[in-house]
């Protein structure tokens, strides 16, 4: 077991993702909070999964897009654990829309949900970890789409971006207190972010087309990925991203 006494929170864990990630984190033998926002019952089911696999869980009901929310969170998940050693920034959120017709409350909502509550969440992580004056492990769930262009998903890739400046000027900047802060960028992941490409045949066969390792990823692949970065086998590591998308950056063109 990798994450053998560990305490890790993990945003956006009722799905996706976030839920794989709070999943194999317990099975590595941490303990997890579980943050979500509209789906109690996918909570529900990840924490008996955290349950199953024998470690504590704790859910937490949070708007991320709140800075308010996210730093009762960390509070929170701090008062019922006692502390926390992982925060794992996952929750996200896109919409499709072309440049011209993007609107500022739909901007608001996709940046303030994948780029402001990393900051902030980020920031009383921080603050945790210094006034405990303990060392501690910050993974930002980001996207291929922090480097690679998404026409009709600007605010998605002006957010994603931000997390890859923000994981690199954190690593920086938290120098000397132990902390690291390092990234991953998914791919094409089969979650309900993708339910739209699931269902349209035509548009699924020409991404598999540019994906070298010829299908989408699952949940995971990119569990695995946190598993190693929250683990001790990544204390040298810090302020990188890493891409876990079956090749899919150097074959990509937007269909
Ligand atoms: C997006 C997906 C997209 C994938 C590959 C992800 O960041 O959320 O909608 O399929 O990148 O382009």
């Amino acid at each position: 077991m990798r994450l053998q006494g560990k305490i890790a929170l993990v945003t956006g864990s009722s799905r996706g993702i976030g839920r794989s990630i709070a999943v194999r984190f317990a099975r590595e033998g941490a303990d997890v909070g579980i943050t979500y926002h509209k789906s109690k019952e996918g909570a529900e089911e990840a924490l008996a999964e955290v349950e199953a696999a024998g470690r504590r869980g704790h859910l937490l009901s949070v708007d991320v897009a709140s800075v308010q929310s996210v730093q009762a969170m960390i509070k929170d998940a701090v008062a019922h654990f006692g502390r926390l050693d992982v925060l794992v920034n996952n929750a996200g959120m896109e919409k499709r829309a072309p440049f011209w017709e993007v609107t500022e409350e739909d901007y608001d909502q996709v940046v303030d949900t994948n780029l402001k509550a990393v900051f902030f969440g980020s920031q009383a992580m921080v603050r945790h970890l210094r006034d405990s004056g303990r060392p501690g492990k910050i993974i930002n769930i980001s996207s291929v789409h922090e480097d690679l262009p998404f026409p009709n998903f600007a605010a998605y890739c002006a957010s994603k971006g931000g997390v890859r400046m923000l994981t690199r000027t954190l690593a920086v900047e938290l120098r000397g207190t132990g902390i690291t802060v390092n990234a991953i960028a998914p791919g094409a992941i089969a979650t309900e972010i993708n339910a739209d490409l699931l269902k349209d045949r035509d548009k699924l066969n020409a991404l598999l087309g540019q994906i070298p390792l010829g299908r989408l990823g699952k949940p995971e692949d990119v569990a695995g990925l946190a598993t190693f970065l929250a683990s001790a086998d990544a204390d040298y590591v810090t302020g990188s991203t890493y891409f876990v998308d079956g090749g899919l950056t150097w074959d990509y063109e937007e269909q």
